[in-house]
């Protein structure tokens, strides 16, 4: 059987500058496939290639077995089978049902067919009954969500989606993570997404590319990716809090993992010898001051660090003994709490929330 889509030999310049370089994939239909890697990676240009928007400066593009030619006046046939979720909404100042069922319209559905389909789909993303409520009004995980159902109430074969948990809230990251491992085990739609969240990627993916510079390094299971070097993976993966040192299991079932003699962080599994760990930003929480807290980890330190994500803003904190820490908080927090570069801060996370990579 032919691959869904396969590419051979993709090249990709905008004004000369190189974004894509000799790209040869094959995705099987089925297929959960992850792209990671560092900004200006190319995975953005990839996406927009397969999902026909942007035209290869040469090479192939196979999709459902066909030869692409990009100049086709009827290359919306082709779009129609894809769903595409970019990286930030697209969405209109109207209600969640018309911006959902704006991609239904030249599809010659019946209004009840259009009502059924929405309603489906907003079910899968968990937003039943935001049917009348202004899109521009929700929260960025809402809107992300309805996003995902602007792509899925087409039923597209082939969904594509552009890092669609970055930057958001937890509940909706992981709404969002567990619609698309649903659509891909029963619905089989083939997925290919680009991704910097390890923890999601282990999670969702059965095949994994890691794309820098605009060539294809590396391409495999998550058993072969993941077994990269770790700082080669940090870095394609824009993964933050990873620390090593020397784990000792605690008379308490737990482990300490002294990162340095001032630095000792507790994890929840049990484990001896030296190790790499990771702490994911969202599990950290910040303090303003020192109050009594269940979590096994509780750490002083200075921001130095505040950058703006859109819905989230990253926080990056020094600790005593040296670490630094990324945490991520809403905007809302981050004006509550007041906080400014060089302020003291304290930060803790639970002992379960440490993972071995
Ligand atoms: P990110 O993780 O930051 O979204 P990415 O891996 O998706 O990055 P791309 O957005 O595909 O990377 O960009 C690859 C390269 O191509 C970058 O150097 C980018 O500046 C360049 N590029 C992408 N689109 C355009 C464009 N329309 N015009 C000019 N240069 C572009």
């Amino acid at each position: 059987m032919c691959a869904h889509v396969e590419m051979r030999g993709v090249s990709k310049e905008f004004y000369g500058k190189v974004a894509l370089d000799n790209v040869d994939l094959s995705v099987q239909y089925g297929d959960f496939f992850a792209l990671v890697g560092p900004n200006g990676a190319g995975k953005t240009t990839l996406l927009r290639i397969i999902d026909l928007l942007e035209k290869p400066s040469s090479g192939e593009v196979w999709l459902d077995g066909e030869r692409i030619d990009y100049s086709r006046r009827d290359l919306h046939v082709f779009r129609r089978k894809i769903g595409f979720v970019p990286q930030r909404p697209i969405l209109f100042n109207a209600s969640v049902f018309d911006n959902i069922a704006y991609g239904l319209k030249f599809r010659g559905l019946s209004s009840h067919e259009i009502k059924e389909r929405i309603k489906r789909t907003l079910d899968l993303v968990q937003l039943s009954g935001f049917e009348r409520r202004n899109a521009l009004k929700l929260s960025g995980g809402e809107m992300q969500r309805v996003s995902l159902a602007q792509a899925l109430v087409t039923e597209p074969r082939l969904l594509l989606l552009d890092e669609p948990t970055s930057n958001l809230d937890p509940k909706s990251a992981s709404i969002i993570e567990k619609v698309l491992l649903d659509i891909n085990t029963h619905g089989m739609v083939t997925v290919i997404m680009a991704s910097h969240d390890l923890q999601q990627v282990k999670n969702l993916a059965k095949r994994i590319a890691i794309l820098n510079r605009g060539r294809i390094v590396k391409i495999g299971s998550p058993n072969e990716i993941l077994v990269s070097p770790i700082d080669e993976l940090a870095e394609y993966m824009r993964l933050e809090n990873v620390f090593s040192g020397f784990s000792r299991v605690t008379e308490y079932g737990t482990s300490v993992i002294e990162v340095s003699e001032e630095l000792k962080i507790e994890a929840a599994f049990i484990k001896t010898g030296p190790i790499r760990i990771h702490v994911p930003p969202e599990s950290i929480t910040l303090l303003t001051e020192k109050v009594p807290t269940s979590a096994r980890n509780f750490f002083e330190g200075e921001i130095f660090e505040i950058s703006d994500q859109g819905n989230i803003i990253k926080v990056r904190v020094r600790v005593r003994g040296g670490g630094e820490f990324t945490a991520k908080i809403t905007r809302k927090s981050l004006e509550e709490m007041k906080l400014n570069i060089g302020k003291r801060i304290f930060i803790s996370f639970k002992a379960s929330s440490v993972k071995i990579i």
